[in-house]
């Protein structure tokens, strides 16, 4: 039998603390932190930070403004390390999916979505795997759970970057234009990261994409939400899916929790909120299950007062999935009756599906890999 030795040595390996992750003051308490004195380290944090990531250099000894011997100290104090791409897949539509490794072993996705044009969604993952269970999620399924640091949830953007060969930083004609929080995990059950990740996202010193491009997708964890608008000041996305506290608790089941109420009275006090910025309502169509023309009105009723907009989602199957997705007839006279009632509801083309790339369809292909893997290091 063969060890799969590559994810024992990544969890294995000792670990320098990395600088990927951290804002210019963290940067600058690092470098006190190994002898350098106050005002150097304050300048040079800068530095540091405008060569990750406005140049998204991979290495301290490609940071030519400083001294060849203060990029060794660095380079023994710290790790600027990209986390391992295992895999990536692209999609007859364009769509790229990466699955990630990062340092203690673990794997997360992050997909690529190309629009219209040049502009294009990077949608990152949050945590490995999801606490909650939502029942038409296949990530919700996954059995591994952990938080992603900020480090490691930005490091999905650099690592998208490298392979979209899309340093420095350009201020015009980008790819990645948008960032979505609609990847793996529940965002708002690791808000301090998702915080932190932020401030570097939108940082105008390096990667640069304004807090207005960055949706943050949640399933309703009302606590947070205030925490987020007042905190991140990015945009707002609810993954509603149900007009009814009792089918919401079948298909959300953290409703039980924060029931629909609740949350959309936290939707109404959203900091930042307005005609202008808009909050998002992801509504995944359900055969027979949330698609019939009542449930459109009511979803009409309950959304009255939010500045809102309805994205429905066309329910992307997975293996064993107990729905099915509704029929386009179906989907598009749900979204005339949210139309007619002045709400634009694009309806959300599924990309990547071939690669199982699309919304509630990631988990599946890494553990499959792994479980793939195993059967043939054993045999
Ligand atoms: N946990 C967060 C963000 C990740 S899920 C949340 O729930 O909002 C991103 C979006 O994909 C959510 O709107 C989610 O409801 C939706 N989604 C999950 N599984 C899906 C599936 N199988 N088909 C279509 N959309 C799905
Ligand atoms: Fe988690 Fe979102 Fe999937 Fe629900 S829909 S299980 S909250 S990732």
């Amino acid at each position: 039998m063969e060890l799969d030795l590559r994810h024992m040595s990544a969890a294995t390996a000792p670990q320098r603390p990395s600088l990927i992750g951290l804002m210019p003051a963290q940067i600058a308490a690092s470098l006190r932190a190994i002898g350098l004195e106050e005002k150097p380290a304050k300048m040079r944090s800068h530095q540091i930070f405008r060569w990750l990531y406005h140049q998204g250099v991979h290495d301290f000894s490609q940071m030519t403004n400083l001294g060849k011997e203060y990029r060794a100290q660095l380079g023994d104090h710290f790790d600027l390390g990209r986390p391992d791409l295992v895999e990536k897949q692209v999609s007859k539509d364009g769509t790229r999916k990466y699955l990630i490794r990062f340092a203690s072993g673990v794997e997360a996705e992050a997909v690529f979505i190309p629009g219209v044009g040049r502009a294009g969604a990077l949608c990152v993952s949050s945590q490995v795997g999801c606490t909650l269970n939502c029942t038409f999620c296949h990530t919700g399924s996954q059995l591994l759970v952990r938080n992603l640091t900020a480090g490691e949830i930005v490091a999905q953007l650099l690592l998208v970057r490298d392979d979209l060969e899309e340093w420095p930083t350009p201020s015009e004609g980008r790819q990645i234009t948008n960032i979505v929080f609609m990847g793996m995990g529940e965002p708002l059950y690791n808000t301090d990261n998702v915080l932190a990740a932020l401030d570097i996202l939108s940082d105008c010193e390096g990667i640069s994409i304004s807090r207005r491009r960055i949706t943050v997708s949640t399933s309703g964890i009302v606590p947070q939400m205030h925490v987020l608008g007042e905190q991140g000041h990015a945009m707002l996305a609810i993954s509603l899916h149900a007009v009814r506290d009792e089918l919401r608790n079948q298909l959300v089941p953290i409703n039980k929790k924060y029931p629909l109420a609740m949350l959309l009275d936290a939707c109404r006090n959203y900091p930042g909120a307005s005609n202008a910025r808009r909050i998002t309502f992801e509504y995944v169509m359900l055969k027979d299950v949330n698609d019939s023309n009542a449930e459109a009105r009511e979803l009409v009723r309950l959304l009255a007062g939010i500045p809102a907009k309805i994205n429905l989602i066309p329910f992307n199957p997975w293996p064993g999935a107990p729905y099915e997705c509704s029929s386009w007839e179906r989907i598009e006279a749900f979204a005339e009756i949210v139309n007619k009632a002045g709400y634009s509801s694009p309806i959300r083309t599924p990309r990547g599906r071939d690669i199982a790339a699309a919304c509630g369809q990631l988990k599946s292909q890494s553990v499959k890999q792994r479980a793939s893997k195993l059967r043939r290091s054993i045999s």
